[in-house]
């Protein structure tokens, strides 16, 4: 039944299916919320609570790289404007598996926001790669699983490292590397549960193991490898509190 009502809200919280979408993931905690607020309203100082179901908002970006997103989302801002939507997800562990494919299947999709604490990352680094491991997955998977030879539209994925302004937070190319191990271990880890479960390494080869991440056999994992799924994937840093979201605003807008 989980599911089925996981899905139903997904459905719902999305009328514009038109319009293009950029949907933010991340672990609880990351600054998704304040970030959607920021957004929206130009001020990430309002309390947030933990969303339970998708949100979307309605945003405009004017298509001009030299903006900053507090000129770039003004009505009268110079340029090509282009409406978007941007998706919130719900970070809880039995919600975010289920509404996974859904996300990835959505029509429009132009993008993934893939945002975690920087700040905190030593401490959550198995449960953030664990879920950045299923995003990237459902996207390996839905251009794996195409039999045609046409391949589906490239969607690509920004990590983007948030509270920057903390001192105890890694710089994106710290939280490049770690996660790039990490994901590595989870693939190891992983393949060792289905070899053991009976699948054998011929069935392996022949596509059955669905669960490897990026490059089949390959011994460290690198982003590198998505690039083959027509994935390309960037880790930025930035901080809400401090608005320093610009670099990702112009991410988002190259990609509508
Ligand atoms: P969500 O669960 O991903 O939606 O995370 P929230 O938006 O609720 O943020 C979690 C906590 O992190 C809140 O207390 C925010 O105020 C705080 N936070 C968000 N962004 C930043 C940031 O850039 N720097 C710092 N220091 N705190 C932040």
């Amino acid at each position: 039944l989980v599911p089925i009502i996981v899905h139903i809200f997904v459905t719902q919280s999305t009328p514009y299916t038109s319009l293009p979408s950029v949907v933010l993931v991340g672990p609880p905690g990351a600054g998704k919320t304040a970030l959607l607020t920021l957004l929206e309203r130009g001020d990430a100082a309002i309390s947030t609570h933990t969303s339970q179901v998708p949100q979307s908002i309605e945003l405009t970006v004017s298509v001009d790289q030299h903006l900053s997103f507090r000129e770039a989302v003004k009505d009268d801002a110079p340029g090509e404007h282009k409406k978007f939507l941007l998706v919130d997800t719900p970070g809880h562990g039995k919600l975010r598996n289920f509404a996974m494919d859904s996300l990835v299947a959505r029509e429009g999709l132009k993008g993934i926001v893939f945002m975690l604490d920087a700040a905190t990352l030593d401490e959550n680094l198995a449960a953030t790669a664990n879920y950045l491991y299923e995003v990237l997955l459902a996207l390996q998977k839905r251009v794996s699983s195409v039999k045609t030879s046409k391949t589906p539209s490239a969607i690509n994925v920004l990590i983007a490292a948030n509270k920057s302004d903390l001192f105890t937070a890694l710089p994106a190319t710290l939280v490049k590397s770690n996660l790039e191990a990490e994901l590595g271990r989870i693939r190891k880890s992983r393949s060792k549960g289905l070899l053991a479960s009976g699948v054998g390494i011929d069935d392996v080869d022949n596509g059955e193991n669905d669960d490897w991440l990026g490059e089949y056999g390959s011994e460290k994992f690198t982003f590198g490898q998505m690039q083959e799924f027509n994935l390309e994937v960037d880790i930025v840093g930035g901080s809400v509190t401090e608005g320093k979201v610009d670099k990702w605003w112009h991410w988002v807008s190259e990609r509508l």
